[in-house]
Order: structure tokens, then sequence, then C-alpha cells
């Protein structure tokens, strides 16, 4: 089976396993384990913030940075494809107490004049808005990359709200590889930015929340809070600390994987799918428009070796990652294509 489900599937590479094996440990939560603090150090500087905390997965740094932010009846200003809104479990609310307040942009990032006109509601009739968050890259928008300019604008609105801006940089090293420049040319428009070690970096566990010191020092009391302090979890930042150093300058191939399978699906017009739309690891393909549902396409793909994600009733998702061959990219790529060729033949 070629699994496109997602990034998350990838297994921990040899350098990965080796480090594991040899990680000096020690109890976290006593602040003793050096390959932790290591892995903090390294992730904050990759980051250009003061400091960063270890954290079991990504969703749980998105939502130490709600808490750490929010205050319960306040909002919080966001993308209402998110994946902070869509996929976890509602933590804004649950958690942090907190109402969503939502645009709808082309690569989701909010737009300067949604900034201003709920950053500038009085607290006496409003929820007061504490926290604008951005994903980049965009997962439900195609992997979009949300470029600097855009970040920028963002920042300049934030600004004139005296709001900070959290950045769900899950795969803000695809957003830095896709646009050519350093992470930090992305994540200097945040005040805190969470970033997962296991997604296209292939690490088997971990995110990391990064901010100024006393924000993290925060986060970190409140990730006790939520379960989150670990003992000796040097042993999987260990394999973190290997995706960070050796994973990023990779992500190109994922990418041209995508694009190809962008570029064959091109082809079939009925799709209507521009490969520009995908810049990075990530493809969406909308089955209605050849008459199928994302259910029925992603069995018929399976059938022909391929896991997809079913990423809505008629909304298909195809992740390439480390664990994906150019061979067996290329291989899914023909069998994607036929599949959809003969659905949009049939309408013809
Ligand atoms: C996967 C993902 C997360 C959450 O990461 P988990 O480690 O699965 O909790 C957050 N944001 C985005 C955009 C993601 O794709």
């Amino acid at each position: 089976m070629i699994d496109l489900r997602s990034d998350t599937v990838t297994k921990p590479t040899p350098a990965m396993r080796a480090a594991m094996a040899n990680a000096k440990v020690g109890d976290d939560h006593y602040r003793e384990d050096p390959t932790v603090a290591e892995l903090e150090r390294r992730a904050a500087e990759a980051m250009g913030k003061e400091a960063a905390l270890f954290t079991p997965s990504g969703t749980m740094g998105n939502a130490l940075a709600l808490l750490t932010r929010g205050r319960p009846g306040g909002a919080i200003l966001l993308d209402k494809e998110c994946h902070i809104y869509v996929y976890e479990q509602g933590g804004y609310a649950a958690l942090a107490g907190m109402n969503p307040l939502l645009c709808d942009s082309p690569n989701g990032c909010p737009p300067t004049d949604f900034v201003l006109e709920y950053g500038r509601r009085t607290a006496l009739r409003y929820p007061p808005a504490s926290l604008i968050c951005v994903e980049n890259t965009h997962n439900r928008r195609g992997g979009a990359v949300i470029p600097p300019d855009d970040l920028a604008e963002l920042k300049r609105a934030s600004e004139q709200v005296n709001l900070p801006i959290h950045m769900d940089g899950a795969r803000i090293f695809n957003a830095a590889a896709a646009l050519d420049l350093h992470v930090r040319q992305l994540t200097q428009y945040a005040d805190t930015v969470q970033f997962c070690f296991s997604k296209g970096l292939g690490a088997p566990v971990g995110s990391a929340l990064a901010g100024p010191s006393g924000f993290i020092e925060q986060a970190r009391r409140n990730r006790r809070l939520l379960g989150g302090a670990m003992r000796q979890a040097g042993v999987i930042a260990a394999a973190a600390l290997v995706a960070l150093e050796e994973m990023p300058k990779r992500l190109h191939e994922d990418h041209a994987n995508a694009r190809r399978l962008a570029e064959r699906l091109q082809a079939i017009p009925e799709l209507r799918l521009n490969p520009d739309d995908f810049p990075t690891n990530i493809v969406i393909v909308h089955t209605k428009r050849v008459g199928a549902s994302a259910p029925e396409a992603s069995d018929a793909l399976k059938q022909r070796g391929i896991l997809t994600s079913i990423y809505g009733p008629a909304m298909l998702r195809f992740v390439f990652h480390n664990d994906v061959s150019n061979e067996n990219a290329a291989f899914a790529a023909d069998a994607a294509y036929a599949y959809f060729e003969k659905l949009a033949a049939e309408l013809r």
C-alpha cells in the first residue's frame, strides 16, 4: 500500500532510531532531561524565539497557546478552515473558554479588514479578542503557503489592535521550503509558533511551541495542567532533534511528488485542478466534479493500492512524505489519473 493519508504516518528513520537508542535522558518534569533541553534550545533558535517547549502533539501546542493567551469569555480570530477550529475538539472553547470569530480567505490568512473590525470592538459590549491565529502551511486549503507579504500585513493589522499572533506552523518547514526562505523569515511575524516534528519532518512523536520566555514558562505550567509534562522524554526528543536537523532539506522532494500528481490530474478538465494551488506536499481533489463521493473514490483508490484521506463528502486529500519513494509517487499519480479519467470519460 502507498500510504498518502497523511505525513504523520512516517516511520522513524534509521538515524532517528539510533539517536533514540543512545539518548541521554532524565526526568523532564524536574528539568533534568538534557536531550529535551537541547531540543527546546534548538527549536527556539530555529523559530527565532526566546524559548520553546516540547509537547506530545501539535494539538497540545496550539491548546497551550490558546490557554496561555486566552481569557474565558473572550474571542480568538481565525480562519474557518483552520486546524484549530476544525480538528482540535473545540479546545479553544472546551479548554480556553474562547469564542471563535471566523474569516474566510483564499489562503487562510486573516485579512486586515477582519482583524481591524473585530479587534476594535469594545470590551464592554463584545467578547474581547485576545489572539489571532494563522496556519502556515494551510492544511485544508491544499497546503497553501502564506507568504511574508501577507504575514507582514497581518502583523501590521494586529499591532493596530494590539493583539498577539499565534502561528499554527505544523508544516512551517514546508512553507519555508516552497518559498525558498529561512523559516525565521516567516515566523518573525508571529509572537508564538507551534510546529510539528511528527509531520513532514518524520519524527515519531512531538511538537514544539516557541515564543517569549515568560509566555513559555506559563505554557509549561499549562502543559502540566493538560497532563503533558513528560518524564524521560529525551527518548522521543532525540528523534525530533534528528528531524529538525536532517529533514527540512528534503521536503522539496515531497513537493515535487505532489506537483507531479497535480499535473497529471490537471489533464482531466472536469476536475478543474490547478497545480499552482498545491505548492507543498498536499493535493486535494473535489471528487463530485467527476461524479464520485470521497468515500467511493477513496475505496476505489485503495483497490489500486493507494490510501487517501476523506476530507469532506466530496474532498479527497493526498499527502506526500518521506516514506513515499519517487517510484511510488509516480505509480500513485498514474493510478489516480487512470481512475479519475475513467470517471470523467463516463460523463463526457
Ligand atoms: C496535524 C496538525 C496539527 C496538530 O498536530 P497533532 O500532532 O496531530 O496534534 C495542528 N495543525 C495543523 C495544521 C496540522 O496539520
